[in-house]
């Protein structure tokens, strides 16, 4: 055995295919912002704005330096989607043709003096209460509503098509949509919302999530294999007690196989016994609390297990959501947080 890492394997082709699942749900003038913001969800920005950028329109991203260095390789549109802040941040926007949001009366003043050079999405506030301007503000944005800007919002319950909310922040979007003279281009969905709000997609959609496989809809499969090798294998009796806490205890003889991974990783550390992994592919299960650099999982089951085996902690074939439902957590929260000691290996770029 060469010397264990834990490893993040990242297929391209899969991101690809599930944007082909993305744009399946839309008519074909709708156009793909694609966010890659907090390093493309963990999936490298600078590889991703490589490996997508024939699959998608423009990019979506939080801040100004991700922008930048994707200019770097990029001639799409590029949006900075929590807006800018500083004249300087105003003159790099316009020395490289990059985009920004508007979402805040606060950021009028210096919108105003860049209007004509720069293109804007005016977003407005339907109900999230988190960024967006105010509906009874908007008279006050009328020199930036321009054919070339676009009218933006956010849904709070895209993911939940049942909730009240949405109706509601759709009423309010249209209101002011009505409100405006001028035909701007819209844009209102992100991932969830693909899905669950098609007729919504209007001009520009801003999917994540779903383009590495961090959503269950149909056909869209996680696009990352977090794994690591088997560095030992304990075989116990009936009624003994694995790892710190002794919280779980056999219930039979069993063997246990230890995975040279752990919370330091980016592995949770909260995740609970029963929890599903992959090994030679099989189900395993974890077992016992997860440590700093260790978890301990169930191969009793498992034929011809062995020191130096892989276990899937989540990839194509195991989807992050066993993980994240079983444990009440995020999709989104577990991809941005694998740490920097992880091995990464880029396929298909
Ligand atoms: C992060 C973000 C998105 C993408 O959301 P997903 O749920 O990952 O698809 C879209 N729009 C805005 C404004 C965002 O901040």
């Amino acid at each position: 055995m060469i010397e264990p890492n834990s490893e993040l394997v990242i297929d391209y082709e899969l991101v690809r295919n599930n944007i082909q699942v993305i744009k399946s749900n839309l008519s074909a003038n709708c156009k793909i912002m694609g966010v890659i913001k907090s390093n493309a969800y963990g999936h490298d920005l600078e590889i991703a704005a490589k490996a997508l950028d024939d699959a998608i329109d423009g990019y979506g991203v939080v801040r100004l330096g991700e922008a930048l260095k994707i200019r770097e390789t990029s001639s799409k549109p590029i949006l900075v989607m929590q807006g800018v802040y500083s004249s300087d941040a105003y003159d790099a926007l316009k020395q490289n043709n990059i985009w920004s949001v508007i979402h805040s009366i606060s950021q009028l003043p210096l919108a105003k003096q860049y209007r004509d050079d720069l293109q804007f999405w005016i977003k407005v506030n339907t109900g999230m209460n988190r960024l967006g301007i105010g509906l009874d503000e908007l008279d006050q944005f009328e020199s930036l509503l321009k054919n070339s800007n676009v009218l933006m919002t956010h849904l709070a319950c895209a993911d939940k098509p049942e909730d009240e909310l949405n109706d509601a922040q759709f009423k309010s979007f249209d209101h002011a949509w009505n409100q405006i003279e001028i035909e701007m281009q819209r844009s209102l969905l992100n991932s969830a919302g693909v899905f669950n709000f098609p007729d919504r997609a209007y001009d520009w959609v801003r999917p994540g999530i779903a383009m590495y496989g961090g959503i269950d809809f149909l056909g869209l499969k996680t696009a990352m294999t977090f794994r690591s090798q088997i560095i030992s294998i304990q075989s116990l009796d009936k009624n003994e007690r694995i790892g710190y806490g002794g919280r779980v205890k056999t219930e039979k003889s069993s063997k246990i196989a230890i995975v040279y991974c752990g919370y330091a990783d980016g592995f949770p550390q909260t995740v609970i016994d029963g929890t599903s992994v992959l090994v030679n592919g099989h189900r395993s299960q974890i077992l016992g609390r997860v440590s700093m650099d260790l978890i301990s999982i169930d191969i009793t089951e498992i034929p011809d297990c062995k020191i130096g085996d892989w276990c899937e902690l989540w990839s194509p074939e195991l989807s992050i959501l066993e993980n994240t439902e079983k444990n009440g957590l995020l999709s989104y929260e577990l991809m941005t947080k694998i740490n920097q000691r992880v091995k990464r290996h880029y396929l298909n770029i």
